[in-house]
């Protein structure tokens, strides 16, 4: 068998009998996942939208699935315009980016020690694209922008884009608010939506965020459960020619026909029940927040602890950068897979049926404490079954 054939068996073997809380992580179904072993998963397909033409041929079916994706996109998050090729939620920003902002101006972002994206930061995107970025006034304790010292910012800074949405996301934020501010200051609202894209779809959080930002866009493969990809969202006509002209030639070239075709299968089933699932992600990561601070361990923002499918650890020695790092591979020799930043994630157990955070508040403390708790963890994963998908009845 080949090398790697065998890796993969290993890998979803392992996978199989572990509890996922990686909130940058999801799960396809059966149906998204085949779409991505097919033949298209070879194909070219570099369709130009301005000219309705394609320079490769044996491309009907492929244009369809482009077509029809596109179309189902803009009925799920309500939107006039989409862009649905992006090869993650890193290329959609930089699309967005290069779409809005042009040499020497500057933007504001939340800055990475408040959550914020590490692309945004100075040394990445902006050194790339030669702008300026500067940080949103932000309230750590209550995770939210500062709105006052934004106004001051927005003045001393005169920025074209204000750039929303955070790596570590908890909380949506007072959009209205943003949109005013930039408006009287003449600037853009993007929303890197990329961690609560399938939140947003299923409309449990920022479900204002279609009518306040100029251009939203994210990941499709955190609480989003589509393979990795990214996909763009606006109204504004003259925004969207820009992104448009931002795709072809200078962020990618050819768009891959069998993600693509995945995504618009996971779009059918967002459709379909991800009302259900976007409440029960965000309603599971609460009760966990609190199950686990009930036990004493170390969860922030009590007591409202999260409005997305993330919750976050508190440091026990705020200079132990090791702290995360450490807990992390105690509960991963436990069966339980979380990042080593200090975040949980409840959007895969969520769409796995998982709804009793009791039990998983016992595992995770237990495991954390140096219990053995590997056998329990197993047995819970091994009979979990995929909801929010048609061949769940
Ligand atoms: C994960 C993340 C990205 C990058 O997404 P990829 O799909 O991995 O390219 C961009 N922005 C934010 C806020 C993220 O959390």
């Amino acid at each position: 068998m080949s090398k790697f054939l065998e890796l993969v068996e290993q890998h979803e073997a392992y996978r199989k009998r572990s509890i996922n809380l990686q909130a940058s992580e999801n799960i396809m179904s059966p149906d998204a996942l085949k779409c991505l072993g097919t033949d298209m998963a070879s194909r070219y397909s570099l369709y130009e939208p301005t000219i309705d033409s394609d320079a490769y041929g044996g491309t009907r079916y492929s244009e369809d699935v482009l077509h029809e994706t596109e179309k189902l996109s803009r009925e799920v998050f309500g939107t006039k315009y989409t862009e649905v090729r992006p090869l993650g939620g890193h290329i959609a920003a930089q699309m967005v980016l290069l779409s809005i902002v042009k040499k020497k101006e500057n933007i504001l972002s939340i800055s990475e020690s408040d959550g914020g994206y590490t692309g945004y930061q100075s040394g990445f995107m902006p050194e790339m694209f030669c702008f300026q970025n500067y940080r949103i006034p932000y309230n750590k304790e209550e995770q939210e922008i500062d709105l006052e010292k934004l106004q001051k910012v927005m003045k001393s800074t005169k920025p074209k884009l204000i750039m929303l949405g955070q790596s570590f996301f908890l909380k949506p934020y007072n959009l209205k608010m943003v949109r005013e501010i930039a408006d009287e200051n003449d600037s853009h609202v993007a929303y890197d939506a990329s961690h609560v894209l399938g939140l947003v779809g299923g409309k449990a959080f920022q479900e204002d965020i279609a009518k306040y930002s100029d251009i939203f866009f994210g990941s499709t493969h955190k609480t989003f459960f589509g393979p990795q990809g990214g996909l763009i969202f606006t109204n504004n006509e003259d925004i969207y020619i820009k992104i448009e002209k931002n795709v072809t030639w200078r962020t990618m070239d050819n768009y891959h026909i069998s993600r693509v075709a995945s995504i618009g299968t996971a779009l059918e089933e967002m459709k379909a029940f991800g009302k259900d699932y976007a409440h029960a992600v965000v309603e599971n990561s609460q009760k966990l927040g609190k199950s686990l601070h009930e036990r004493g361990f170390p969860v922030l923002y009590d007591p409202w602890f999260s409005f997305s499918h993330q919750i976050h650890i508190g440091k026990k020695e705020k200079n132990n950068p090791q702290e995360f790092l450490q807990m992390s591979k105690r509960l991963e020799e436990n069966g339980i897979i979380i990042d080593r930043e200090g975040r949980i994630g409840t959007a895969e157990i969520t769409r796995m049926g998982l709804y009793d955070m009791e039990i998983l508040a016992d595992l995770i403390v237990k495991a954390f404490e140096g219990e053995k708790v590997r056998k329990d963890v197993e047995s819970i994963a091994l009979n979990l079954r995929m909801r929010y998908w048609k061949g769940y009845v």
